[in-house]
């Protein structure tokens, strides 16, 4: 089959490709790099049933006939979607609508990447598809939180009046290889902390929770739910639950680090729990996370000590496997 993805230069836009190529199709990849990056596909340079166009996907554009459509485009690190707010509010709207419109023109499955975000700080604990969220829809997050919401909106009326077969995947927290070590995300920033010999930089008191789920898991799931035919949204997440401060202390276990930690003021709106209730995946895909977190780490730390020795010429921190 031929599939697009978009968002194809991003870390999980890349591993989606990645995987498509692996069962066989041929890949179409978009991406405007804004935030994505090159060196995600450069191994795919002399694959032929791989094609990239650089392309920002709130402007039409036509990738002839494809079956599959991954809507991937976004800035998604809070760093990122602070920085370039505007852009991140319309690739969640125009830039949706034109990949809706492809996959409309072509028949095509349309699987559409939400996010843990639309239930903004929860109140209900784990969260359940049918939670509804609780967001600030004018604070400094909304310009990621709401445009994901609009997305849903969006793909649900699609597939109502335009009869688009569509889907929709609440991502959770999802780490591994390729994140940007500067992305600022909490793994990014302990693991480049503990690599370098930095102190790890803990907002708040570090009792706030997330739900890490390694990126093999995360993909799995996503082309899970692409096969099914389940039109609402699922959440995809590993269910462990971790604070802040249990996440630093796993990184600092397995990278053997000695660095300390830092105490920072947390940023607004910054949601104080995070776990996905992942019963409905179970049920409907069959899927569940089979990694747990510090096998993930142990995956990432080649990338970050990589990524530490390509930037700079200091010698990367403690070895993962020495401390494994
Ligand atoms: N965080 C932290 N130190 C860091 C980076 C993040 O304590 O260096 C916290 C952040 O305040 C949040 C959690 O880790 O509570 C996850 O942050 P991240 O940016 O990875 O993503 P989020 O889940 O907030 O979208």
């Amino acid at each position: 089959m031929r599939a697009l993805v978009t968002g194809s230069a991003g870390f999980l836009g890349s591993h989606m490709v990645d995987a498509l190529l692996g069962e066989g199709h041929h890949v179409i990849g978009v991406d405007n790099l804004l935030t994505g990056n090159y060196r995600n596909f450069a191994h795919l340079r002399n694959e032929p049933r791989f094609e990239f166009a650089e392309q920002d996907i709130t402007r039409p554009f036509d990738p002839g006939p494809v079956d599959l459509v991954f809507n991937m485009a976004s800035p998604a690190s809070p760093a990122d979607y602070l920085t370039y707010g505007i852009e991140t509010l319309m690739v969640g709207s125009v830039g949706v609508r034109n990949s809706l419109e492809i996959a409309k023109k072509c028949g095509a499955r349309f699987l559409h990447c939400s996010t843990s975000e639309c239930y903004g700080d929860p109140l209900e604990h784990p969260q359940l598809e049918t939670y509804w969220g609780n967001v600030n829809p004018i604070g400094p997050r909304s310009v990621y939180d709401e445009s994901k919401r609009f997305a849903e909106a969006l793909v649900m009326a699609y597939h109502r009046y335009e009869r688009v077969n569509t889907r929709l995947v609440r991502i959770f927290n999802t780490y591994g290889p390729r994140l940007q070590a500067n992305d600022g995300r909490v793994i990014s920033n302990f693991l480049r902390q503990a690599l370098d010999g930095e102190d790890l930089t803990i907002y708040g008191d570090g009792s706030q929770t997330r739900s890490f789920c390694y990126v093999t898991d995360q993909i799995e799931g996503q082309l899970r739910l692409m096969s099914s035919e389940e039109h609402t949204p699922v959440n995809i997440g590993n269910p462990e639950e971790f604070t802040i401060l249990e996440c630093a202390q796993a990184v600092l276990a397995i990278t053997g680090s000695k660095s300390k930690l830092a105490y920072e003021p947390l940023p607004e709106d910054d949601p104080k729990q995070r776990r996905p209730d992942i019963t409905k995946a179970r049920e409907v895909l069959g899927w569940e996370p089979k990694i747990p977190l510090t096998e993930g780490l142990r995956l990432t730390i080649p990338w970050f000590r990589d990524e530490a020795a390509r930037t700079s010429s200091v010698t990367a921190g403690p070895d993962g496997e020495e401390a494994a």
